[in-house]
């Protein structure tokens, strides 16, 4: 929201509603409790003390019916695919994806001989942020969750 449409006076602010729900979104993303592989320590390190993803309003929940985000954080196989898929459908709209380190993106060390792994997970649900690297460190998923809090912001829920 606008700072500058707080009035000093009266502590009134004036606001689109659209922005009013966006500011509320953002602020308080909810990743599924999820991790698949390596990339997934990773991810857990972001919710620790060191990194502190609470103070972003990021909790992780257990319950894809809380959740408004998922990170794929690992190698996606085959046998997993229909597993994130049916997770990813179980969350109610509007819902992100997050596709973290190489493995997720694009299939990474497994991408020429993996028989068994899927080359993408964008090939089974739509991405919203990609996060290089193997493994991606903290510091690159929570720039990812900025990424998509800037994605958020820009969102119209309310259309007239
Ligand atoms: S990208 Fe690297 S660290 Fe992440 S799951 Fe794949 S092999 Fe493991």
């Amino acid at each position: 929201m606008n700072p500058e449409s707080m009035n000093e006076n009266g502590g009134v602010m004036v606001t689109k509603l659209n922005d009013l729900l966006n500011w509320a979104r953002l602020s308080s993303l909810w990743p599924l409790s999820f991790g698949i592989a390596c990339c997934a320590i990773e991810m857990m390190g972001m919710y620790a003390s060191t990194y502190d993803a609470d103070r972003l309003g990021v909790l992780p929940r257990t319950s894809t019916r809380q959740a408004d985000v998922i990170i794929i954080a690992g190698t996606v196989t085959f046998k997993m695919a229909e597993r994130i898929k049916r997770l990813y459908e179980q969350m109610p709209e509007p819902r992100y994806v997050i596709s973290m380190g190489s493995c997720a993106n694009c299939g990474g060390p497994y991408w020429q001989h993996g028989y068994h792994v899927v080359k993408g997970v964008d090939q089974i649900i739509p991405v919203d942020v990609y996060v290089q690297g193997c493994p991606p460190r903290p510091e690159a998923l929570i720039g990812a969750i900025m990424e998509l809090q800037k994605k958020i912001e820009q969102e119209r829920l309310i259309t007239t």
